[in-house]
């Protein structure tokens, strides 16, 4: 038995309960009764979807919830996900003018969760007209947050928006990927129907390039949106990779978005390698399944790794701990067995090369071992360069779609694309701005504007 089926459910419920519980009626008028107003608005600038930050807190601030939902999703559609998945930190709360004055921030995520929440538990009361059908049709590749956004604004401009998802559900890795303590599942469904009833279609189970192929999809959509994500991790290439208890993070990360937690495999003694968002939520969601001890294997040093300051405080809070200038050797355990143990090297960083980065050097006779039962690969996302090479002409650079920055219209001019799969994995609120844009760029193609 794994020690996950030891905890009971409510322990679980404990342990994913909502980092930033919702404001309630009071709190929130009284958060934004703070607002500045300030005039050149950088929370505004900060926010890649650029949302009219003041205007939407304003509204709540007079009680006008529903104009403020309004004013988020116009700019918007993963409104929900965006309040409480961003790192606000760094982008609309990090540039809020309190800051400046050795003030706490106005807390911009948790009204935006309050207005969007309120028209979620409203039923969503109709706010946009789409404009009438204008006869050309768009098909989307990805439900995640870029293909969503993509489909909603082209709905509203008056065409007709099928989404393709390989997938059972939608959402993308809104719906499988972001911790639960950060947002559920449930959520993501909700943006998923808010999207649909703008009129778009969404197939699910359906994989372009095997269901249906690429020239089938041309033969039925006038344009087409490619906004498929990025994959699994690489392999790391070591000895025991294929050793029972080694997984990739995204797989373990799924299942315990799904909520199932007590079906989760998850170790006593866990070793996640990699340092980036995905390897913290993977170390993190590991700790609060019921892991006793939970590493983290870096090659390189705490100044160089991706993960954001307050994903990384909150791991080492979690208790998890962090091998920096660490490199994973071998994985050990009996052929055809289980991992029993990770052989590290530790590493050493040369002078700074060309490029400003410093390259990592195994520390020769360093090696040391790390027990563990079970072994997480966080070391990023692979694209996915089969499916991209069906499309003819689509170009790539270091595994990114190559697009124009101003439409998102790749190298073969019928494809736009937007999300991880052009910027190589960077926020929810990228993708949800890429997909509104490559929208425009579309409309433009297709009526020569
Ligand atoms: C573990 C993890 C945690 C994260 N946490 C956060 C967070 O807390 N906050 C935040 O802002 N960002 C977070 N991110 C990043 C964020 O989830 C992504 O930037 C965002 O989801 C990218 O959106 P997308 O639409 O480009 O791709 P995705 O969300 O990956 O969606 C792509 C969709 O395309 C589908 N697809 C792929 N190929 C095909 C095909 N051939 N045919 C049909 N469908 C296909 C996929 O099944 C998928 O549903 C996290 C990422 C990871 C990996």
């Amino acid at each position: 038995m794994n020690l996950a089926e030891k905890l009971p459910r409510d322990r679980y419920e404990e342990n994913f309960a909502e980092l930033h519980p919702a404001f309630d009626r009071n709190q929130a008028t009284s958060e934004a009764h703070r607002c500045l107003y300030c005039f050149d608005s950088p929370c505004m600038k900060a926010c890649p979807t650029h949302i009219d930050i003041s205007t939407f807190i304003k509204k709540i601030a007079t009680g006008n919830v529903k104009g403020s939902a309004k004013t988020i999703l116009e700019s918007n559609w993963i409104a929900l996900t965006c309040a409480k998945a961003c790192p606000v930190d760094v982008l609309c709360e990090g540039a809020c003018v309190y800051n400046d004055r050795g003030e706490k921030p106005i807390e911009i995520g948790r009204l935006q969760r309050y207005a969007i929440d309120r028209y979620f538990e409203q039923g969503m009361p109709p706010l946009f007209t789409p404009a009438p059908k204008n006869g050309k049709s768009v098909g989307i590749i990805g439900a995640g947050p870029a293909g969503l956004a993509c489909a909603a604004e082209l709905a509203l401009m008056g065409y007709d928006a099928t989404i393709y998802e390989g997938k059972e559900i939608a959402g993308g890795l809104d719906t499988w990927g972001i911790a639960p303590y950060k947002m559920s599942f449930e959520d993501s469904l909700k943006e998923v129907k808010l999207v649909q009833g703008l009129g778009v279609k969404i197939k699910t189970g359906v994989w372009i390039g095997k269901t249906v192929s690429v020239p089938e999809l041309e033969r039925t959509h006038d344009a087409i949106f490619v906004g498929i994500g990025l994959g699994i991790s690489p392999d790391l290439k070591i000895p025991g990779e294929d050793l029972a208890g080694v997984f990739d993070a995204l797989e373990f990360i799924e299942r315990v978005t799904t909520r199932r937690w007590s079906s989760v495999d998850v170790g006593k003694r866990v070793v996640v390698i990699g340092a980036g968002n995905t390897a913290i939520d993977a170390a993190t969601e590991a700790k609060r399944l019921g892991a006793e001890h939970v590493a983290i294997v870096y090659r390189r040093g705490e100044q160089e790794m991706s993960a954001y300051g307050f994903e990384f405080d909150l791991a080492k809070k979690d208790g998890v701990v962090f091998h920096f200038l660490t490199a994973p050797k071998r994985i050990l355990g009996p052929a055809g067995g289980s991992v029993e143990t990770l052989e590290c090297t530790k590493m050493k960083l040369g002078p700074a090369g060309a490029n400003g980065r410093r390259p990592a050097e195994p520390i020769p006779q360093s090696e040391f071992r790390i027990p563990a039962d079970m072994v997480i690969k966080a070391i990023g996302q692979k694209t996915s360069d089969s499916f991209l090479a069906q499309i003819p002409s689509v170009k790539l650079n270091e595994g990114r779609v190559v697009v124009n920055p101003e439409s998102l219209q790749t190298s073969n001019p019928r494809y736009f694309a937007g999300g991880d799969c052009i910027n190589g994995g960077k926020e929810v609120v990228n993708a949800a701005a890429d997909g509104k844009r490559a929208a425009h760029g579309i409309d433009r193609y297709l009526f020569s504007k």
